[in-house]
């Protein structure tokens, strides 16, 4: 087999590729392109496009595609192959600067939440020449953004690019105002660990609620879950590991840098991290690395579940979002260093990143706000729906000392007459209060965890990015008109712990004196999407997104629109195939054995012998068949009267409010008959093949 650094990219159109296909004086104006984040010069958009075309038809290519990102949160395609036929019936392959800059696809079919009616009729993607082309099944893939042709965005890429500059623009203030002269430009940097399950395809084909739902509606627990821990970090069953490594190499022809692999804490659950790269391009990535998960999974008979919860009972996937910044030269803004009293652009980022946090817990709630993400928060093993952050004793402490203007040798004298070092460097803290956090200073880097395994990692970075950059920016102002710099550092940092401290907690995060003390402090507990939503359209929220050009009011509008919109049919959805999970399978099912029940009551009433675990077994599931068949018809007038209310706020909170109740109550019943029916009675496979049967 060849060697990694021989296959690494191969299937990328990047840096060495066009820098090797493309006239100095190009490539030296798209380079610029990239690194400053400029739109492409249209003068050597063919020149290009020919130097991809050619590249692309000699590794296979007949097609290509914008390949882009609606709000469905998945990635779009439409292919076009590079023939064109000539006069004299032969064919060219073409494809010019224009394909390759702008397409149009027949955007009717996506969601825009009215945006396209208001403005125009269609939409166009425009290409993103800072996430390199790639090839994948026979076709050139240019990444794009999907706009309206006023200019809305109607995807996931635009607002990240938009709050990308929104935040470089604000932090290179930053950076200036500190001294360091020669930054010509910052990134924000994402590394997205991804959780998620595998399951054997044949057991998953006898699961309509998995083939059509991503989630098991129904199921009773196995007698072992994971409390064994047995699983995490585990030694990978052979079929698992075959899947992890051709998952790796195809990510790695993509260029995707998968770096990581292993077990999750919950049976059949594995996790990959990349090593962390710009934004827009983790965004990229990671939408590549689940559609590959699917894809190499179903080639080993197996089929991969990004649901947040395909298991009741059982851990949730996430995707922990890591982020940072960093400037061109090299420098990470998060990294403490020797020296973290001294390192101003640190304690700034910091207070920045502390602050922003605090003023904004309803957008990173909003951003991980999904029907499927809001079974896993507030569940036993995830961060609740309650931001909170994460520092870690020293570097608190370190806050502390700064905002009550202890200095820097005092705090060491005392730290020293205690026996503790001072923290010179801040290790990642592997603890367990440190993994109930669902925001946590890990080192060099903050890590979200709220957010969900099946969502593009877009809105997490669009509000992380312009909640910060809103907040830099205030700060910019004050060290741009400050006398004393280091004074004003320390001021900044002083205000911050004053008015932000609240949002800070090192302790247990999943515990229940968390939730009243939190409440006490007065953080936010949105613990429904229903709930979170309607906040981004607030009149600070809306000012802030225009304040830094990332979204308008109408775009904005047309988001909240559409997620709620995704919520109601989702569990739309479910609701159908749980009703008809129960009337065609589960409730002839427990009939039948309650057939079965009642022959034996019958035939040892003949003969005298005793009946009587037969008959109370009869009776106990007779009942919960008469609770499940009521239930079920109780669900399916709910369903109508929801799907009745024009509103899309209003359909989401009965949906919220009174279908998942119904569904839950259906899935007692059902759960409960499974645990005592026989196996060949039973219609789909149990928890236990499910999660143990790799
Ligand atoms: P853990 O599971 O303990 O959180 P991992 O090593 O699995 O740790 O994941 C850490 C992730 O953080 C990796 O994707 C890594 O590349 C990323 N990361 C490290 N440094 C940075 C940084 N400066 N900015 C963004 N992400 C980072
Ligand atoms: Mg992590």
């Amino acid at each position: 087999m060849a060697k990694v650094n021989e296959f690494f990219g191969i299937n990328v159109f990047g840096d060495s590729v066009m820098k090797e296909r493309l006239p100095k004086e190009t490539y030296e104006i798209l380079k610029s392109t990239i690194k400053e984040g400029k739109s492409l010069d249209s003068s050597i958009a063919d020149t290009v496009a020919e130097a991809m075309k050619e590249w692309a038809i000699e590794k296979g290519a007949t097609h290509y595609t914008h390949w882009f990102q609606p709000l469905t949160g998945i990635t779009a395609e439409k292919h076009d192959s590079f023939i064109t036929p000539t006069d004299d019936g032969h064919i060219l392959m073409e494809f010019s600067g224009k394909e390759l800059i702008k397409g149009e696809p027949d955007a009717s079919s996506f969601p825009s939440g009215g945006l396209r009616a208001t403005f125009e009729a269609r939409g166009y993607t425009a290409w993103d020449p800072s996430s390199y082309a790639f090839i994948k099944d026979k076709t050139l893939c240019i990444p794009t953004a999907f706009c309206s042709f006023s200019g809305e965005a109607l995807d996931q890429k635009t607002p990240l690019l938009r709050s990308m500059e929104a935040i470089n623009k604000q932090a290179l203030r930053v950076v200036k105002a500190l001294g360091y002269k020669d930054v010509k430009r910052t990134n924000t940097t994402v590394g997205p660990e991804q959780e998620y399950f595998l399951v054997d395809k044949e057991l998953y084909d006898k699961r309509p609620d998995l083939i059509y739902c991503g989630r098991t509606l129904i199921g009773s627990m196995p007698p072992k879950g994971q409390e064994m821990d047995d699983h995490y970090f585990g030694v990978l069953k052979p079929r698992v590991a075959e899947f992890m490594r051709e998952l790796d190499n195809e990510l790695w022809k993509l260029g995707v840098l998968a770096k990581t692999e292993h077990n999750e804490a919950a049976p059949a659950q594995h996790e990959l991290a990349p090593i962390f790269t710009t934004t827009n391009i983790a965004a990229d990535h990671n939408q590549l690395t689940m559609e590959f998960m699917k894809k190499t999974a179903l080639s080993k008979g197996l089929v991969c579940l990004l649901h947040e919860k395909p298991y009741e009972g059982v851990n949730g996937s996430g995707k922990h979002n890591n982020w940072s910044i960093s400037t061109d030269t090299g420098v990470n803004f998060l990294k403490a260093g020797k020296n973290p009293f001294e390192n101003k652009l640190f304690l700034v980022t910091l207070a920045a990143v502390i602050e922003a946090v605090d003023k904004h817990q309803d957008l990173l709630r909003i951003a991980v706000a999904t029907a499927g993400n809001d079974h896993r928060l507030g569940g036993n093993e995830a961060p609740p729906a309650i931001i909170s952050i994460f520092l870690g004793e020293d570097l608190t402490d370190l806050l502390d000392s700064i905002a009550n203007g202890v200095h820097y040798d005092a705090l060491k004298r005392e730290k020293m007459k205690m026996g503790t070092d001072v923290i010179p460097e801040f290790k990642k803290d592997n603890a367990d209060r440190n993994r109930t956090s669902p925001f946590a200073f890990t080192g060099n880097k903050f890590e979200f965890r709220m957010l969900g395994s099946a969502s593009s990692i877009s809105d997490t970075n669009v509000m992380l990015n312009t909640m910060v950059a809103d907040v830099f920016c205030d700060y910019a102002e004050r060290l741009e008109n400050a006398k004393d710099i280091d004074a004003e550092v320390n001021n900044i940092v002083k205000d911050c712990i004053t008015n932000h401290k609240r949002i800070i907690f090192n302790g247990d995060g999943y515990s229940k004196e968390w939730e009243k003390e939190a409440k006490k402090r007065g953080l936010l507990n949105l613990s429904s999407t229903v709930d979170a939503l309607p906040l981004l359209k607030t009149k600070e929220n809306i000012a802030l997104f225009e304040r830094h050009g990332v979204l308008g009011r109408a775009e904005i509008d047309s988001r909240v629109d559409i997620i709620l919109e995704n919520y109601s049919k989702i569990i739309h959805i479910e609701a159908l195939t749980l009703i008809s999970m129960m009337n065609r399978d589960v409730i002839p099912a427990i009939t039948a054995y309650a057939n079965t029940l009642c022959e034996a009551v019958n035939n040892k009433n003949v003969i005298g012998v005793d009946n009587s675990v037969e008959y109370e077994l009869l009776s106990r599931l007779t009942a919960a068949n008469r609770e499940i068949f009521t239930l079920t018809s109780s669900l399916k007038n709910a369903v109508a009267s929801a799907e009745r209310s024009a509103d899309t706020f209003e359909k989401a909170s009965e949906y919220r409010n009174n279908i998942l109740s119904i569904m839950s109550d259906i899935r007692k019943y059902a759960d409960s008959a499974e645990s005592v029916m026989p196996n060949d009675y039973w219609p789909y496979p149990t928890y236990g093949d499910l999660l143990f049967k790799i």
